[in-house]
């Protein structure tokens, strides 16, 4: 198993969710046994030595690395999810889309103070997601450790988006 594998079960579907978008479908990859504990292997050992205590999911496709490396990095899972579904008390961050904005939510209990996060996404585009995430752990008074990404699409330059906040890791690139 290696990079090259993983990237190749990674399935390309051109024009979806609209025309011209070169969409990277991760459900090829993740339903292979070996692909999927490959994944999840680099990445538990790229952060294995940094302490962790929680790490955090971006709704939806965040949810299926998250919380599979929340335990194998034995430390705890927080969610962050589109506006409305947290059942108790939130901080909101709206953020920019290509066509109007959309809004995502955490917990305002869910993070102590101090606390170690590392933000986790299946894909790294424009960077916009993860910013809003990491400016909702900024409010919570939580400190970043890094964003990691199964995906990343480098022309979008969302790394350099990122960088003000914390450094980036990603499992391929395209
Ligand atoms: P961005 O905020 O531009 O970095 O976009 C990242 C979010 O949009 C992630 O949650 C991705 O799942 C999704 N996304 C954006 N572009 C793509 C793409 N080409 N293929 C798959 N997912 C994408």
């Amino acid at each position: 198993m290696s990079i090259e594998n993983i990237k190749s079960s990674i399935r390309n579907v051109p024009d979806f969710p609209k025309k011209g978008i070169q969409f990277k479908d991760i459900t090829t990859a993740v339903k292979k046994t070996e692909v999927l504990q490959e994944i999840l292997e680099v990445m538990a050992t790229q952060f294995a030595n940094s302490k962790i205590d929680y790490v955090i999911g971006i709704e939806s496709r965040g949810f299926i690395f998250g919380s599979a490396l929340a335990y194998l990095l034995k430390c705890g899972f927080v969610p962050v999810r589109k506006s409305g579904k947290l059942p108790a008390k939130v901080i909101s961050e709206e953020y920019s889309l290509e066509y109007g904005t959309d809004k995502l939510e955490i917990h305002e209990d869910a993070l102590e103070k101090g606390v170690r996060v590392l933000i986790v996404d299946d894909l790294l585009a424009t960077g916009g997601t993860a910013e809003a995430v990491a400016k909702l752990v900024k409010k919570c008074g939580a400190e970043i450790i890094s964003f990691a990404f199964v995906v990343e699409l480098k022309d979008l330059s969302g790394r350099e988006k990122l960088a003000k906040y914390a450094d980036t890791y990603s499992v391929v690139e395209y």
